[in-house]
């Protein structure tokens, strides 16, 4: 399904073509409009009229995070203040958060990727839609919200946290989709469970939207099961506009970059360069439509893999695969490196243990040690012949497989680890000052 058939079905060329058209118009705004990006330009003796077509833009010179931190809160909008009709901003987990602003036409175009990301996994004014995102400077919440009111689907703006409440509302109101990140997902089957409810007797649920986190398919199939659903991955970052850059259509094979407002590369990031086709690296994003802080080529530190492929819904928007952390994610133990959801990915094949589990990093002398905290079900404690000791020592040696490291094991009772309302926390680092 389409929310903007035209826009949606762009054929490759119509959409460099449009693409070309958006970025010469972007460049010229950003060099009569911003101090950074005019002495970034000047720096790569770039001057607007060297970009014509969507493939110059190679010669365009990078933007980071750092360059929002360094204009924090407002240097880097490009309108004057009363031209902002919103603003929100990163949590900011080390220092200062990173601020957006946005115009009414931001907005508008936000909301139109929205509504294009509710109806793609096959949303409809019909639905209802059960939005858990937290409403706030954080931008799930709102995003969400406004795109749902376009397409017509009754909002239930009930935000995250108080799961009981989510539990009444999902039963009486009948939330057909859900929008909340994966382990919140998981988290509300579990506490429906606990709380002597079905949910997929007592829930009319039939889609979920779930980012805001790296998630990984194994993880998809256990939502699926729990809530009798079909999980569809969103993904999007507060720098460029809030969720609704990418989502999955109804075929769940990679998310489809709206890419007519979002041009995508990916980098070797230690290089720079751009990879080939099919190949790993660093997704970088150019906001080709944006008005309050349009971004050139902004590094976002998440890997992963593009396919320009006719998708079978027909959409020509290039998918992103699923991402396998944020760089800044991914683990470094004694030289190795180690993302979160490979761990994830062998847990989940096993049906002993629960979608919750922990990481924890530890020293032993010079020596980085890494435990896997798994939480075992309800199942595996009642079920008196369990060999735990053989449990533990079968997932010691998958995990040692897939990562290439010796680590340790725990298990853990059922519900000990920590749930969380919002994002999961997976890590916790006992290294002490490194
Ligand atoms: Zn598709």
């Amino acid at each position: 399904m389409y929310w903007n058939k035209e826009a949606e079905t762009l054929k490759p060329d119509e959409l460099k073509r449009l693409q070309g058209k958006r970025l010469r118009k972007l460049v010229k705004y950003v060099y009569d409009r911003s101090a950074l990006y005019r002495n970034k330009f000047k720096e790569a003796g770039i001057k607007p009229a060297d970009i014509k077509e969507i493939s110059d833009i190679t010669k365009l010179p990078y933007t980071t995070k750092q360059d929002l931190r360094d204009n924090y809160p407002f240097n880097m909008f490009c309108v004057p203040m009363e031209e902002i009709v919103r603003i929100h901003a990163s949590s900011g987990t080390t220092g200062k958060p990173t601020v957006v602003g946005y115009t009414r036409n931001d907005i508008d175009m936000w909301t139109e990727a929205m509504a294009r990301t509710i109806v793609a996994p096959g949303g409809s004014k019909k639905d209802i839609l059960h939005n858990a995102y937290g409403y706030g400077l954080f931008t799930g919440g709102l995003g969400f919200h406004y795109g749902g009111e376009r397409v017509g689907c009754a909002v239930i703006p009930v935000s995250g946290g108080n799961t009981k409440r989510q539990l009444l509302l999902l039963k009486d109101f009948g939330g057909t989709i859900l929008s909340c990140t994966p382990s919140y997902s998981i988290y509300l089957a579990e506490a429906a469970v606990n709380e002597g409810m079905d949910p997929k007797e007592d829930f009319k649920l039939r889609v979920g939207i779930f980012g805001a986190e790296p998630w990984s398919n194994a993880m998809r199939k256990r939502i699926e099961d729990a809530l009798d659903i079909k999980a569809t991955d969103v993904y999007g970052l507060s720098e460029i506009c809030g969720p609704g850059v990418a989502q999955e259509c109804e075929e769940q094979a990679g998310a489809h970059i709206w890419s007519d407002h979002f041009y995508p590369e990916v980098i070797d990031p230690n290089t720079g360069e751009q990879v080939g086709e099919g190949e790993q690296g660093e997704l970088v994003f150019t906001t080709l439509t944006k008005e309050g802080i349009p971004l050139i080529r902004y590094r976002t530190r998440d890997l992963t893999v593009l396919d320009h492929e006719k998708c079978a819904c027909g959409r020509y928007h290039p998918r992103m695969l699923r991402i396998r952390g944020r760089s800044d994610d991914m683990l470094i133990i004694r030289g190795v490196n180690v993302f979160p959801s490979q761990i994830e990915h062998v847990l989940m094949k096993f049906s002993d243990f629960a979608a919750h589990y922990l990481l924890v990093l530890g020293k032993k002398g010079p020596l980085d040690t890494l435990t896997v905290k798994a939480e075992v079900t309800p199942e595996v404690i009642s079920d008196k012949v369990k060999d735990m000791m053989k449990l533990k020592a079968a997932l010691k040696s998958e995990l040692e497989q897939a990562l290439g490291i010796s680590i340790d094991v725990e298990l853990v009772e059922p519900g000990t680890i920590p749930r969380s309302e919002g994002k999961a926390v997976r890590i916790k680092d006992e290294r002490g000052d490194l």
